[in-house]
């Protein structure tokens, strides 16, 4: 496995393996590699013959308030943990090699951006979405694979790709959790015991709304306040938003239609920590 910094040195790196007719698979990540990233890795490996996966916290997509300065860094363990799961090449350049002095060009997603994780935390998507087109640029792979666990951030992907013409096919992943449900992050590392058990209420809502769909209840508005009250149920939980949506295009979904397919999106501050949740409903 090789660890590389230089943009350009990867990026003549991934035009040899083109040449060479490597089919590339690349898995962006923001580091503290965990099960779930891990996940995507495997998935990748399913497809791509070379993997790269890319290791850089992007201040980009962090507001000023938020823990861009103390983001998890375990480099040296991260390596290991890609090295064990048949990484390549890991990417990781230092911030001044991927943002010059004079960097001034941003992507910015439409509509899709705006809501939900876009609302809350402005700014966002566009760090996002810019960082993705430089690291699709960087690495070009001909697959890329993302995790259902950014729900939003995947559909803003897949809007951005095919709305740039970028030729790459994006896969997705689906959510790793742990032995309570609790959707696994880099983040989890900020819980107290007591706190990553009262968040067990994230995934008993969704699983709540999956019995509900099944019965089938297809009033999605009559099945939100009763999540709510599951949330609420642990006094360190407030939900910021609890949603369902079109899965295709992202909007508010009030009744559901047979055969179309939704997804219930949660955001729920834990103490100090912010947690989001979704999963995905066939009707
Ligand atoms: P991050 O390092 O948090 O930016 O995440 C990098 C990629 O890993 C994104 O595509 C995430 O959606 C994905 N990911 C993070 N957590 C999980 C999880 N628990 N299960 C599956 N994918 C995940």
């Amino acid at each position: 496995m090789q660890i590389i910094t230089d943009p350009l040195h990867m990026q003549a790196i991934a035009e040899k393996l083109r040449l060479n007719r490597q089919l590339i698979g690349v898995v962006m990540t923001m580091g503290a590699l965990h099960e779930g990233h891990l996940s995507l890795i495997n998935e990748a490996r399913k497809i791509a013959g070379t993997i790269i996966l890319t290791i850089f916290v992007n201040p980009k997509q962090f507001a000023p308030h938020e823990d861009f300065h103390r983001y998890p860094r375990p480099f040296e363990q991260d390596a290991a943990h890609a090295k064990a799961a048949g990484v390549d090449y890991v990417f990781a350049p230092p911030v001044e090699a991927v943002y010059s002095e004079n960097f001034q060009t941003t992507v910015h997603p439409g509509p899709l951006g705006e809501q939900f994780e876009g609302k809350q935390r402005p700014g966002h998507f566009s760090g996002v979405a810019t960082i993705v087109t430089k690291l699709l640029q960087i690495t070009r792979p001909h697959i890329a694979v993302f995790g259902e666990k950014d729900a939003q951030q995947l559909a803003v992907i897949k809007r951005l790709v095919k709305d740039l013409n970028i030729d790459v096919q994006i896969i997705e992943a689906p959510i790793i959790r742990d032995e309570n449900g609790l959707a696994i992050s880099s983040r989890n590392i900020y819980l107290s015991a007591k706190e990553r058990d009262a968040a067990t209420v994230l995934y008993k809502g969704l699983c709540h709304a999956e019995r509900r769909i099944a019965e089938p209840c297809l009033d999605l508005d009559t099945i939100v306040p009763e999540v709510e009250t599951i949330i609420k149920s642990s006094l360190s939980c407030r939900p910021e938003y609890i949603c369902f949506v079109d899965d295709e295009t992202f909007q508010p979904a009030s009744k559901a239609e047979k055969g179309k397919t939704y997804r219930l999106l949660l955001a729920v501050q834990t103490g100090t920590v912010r947690l989001i949740d979704n999963r995905k409903f066939m009707v």
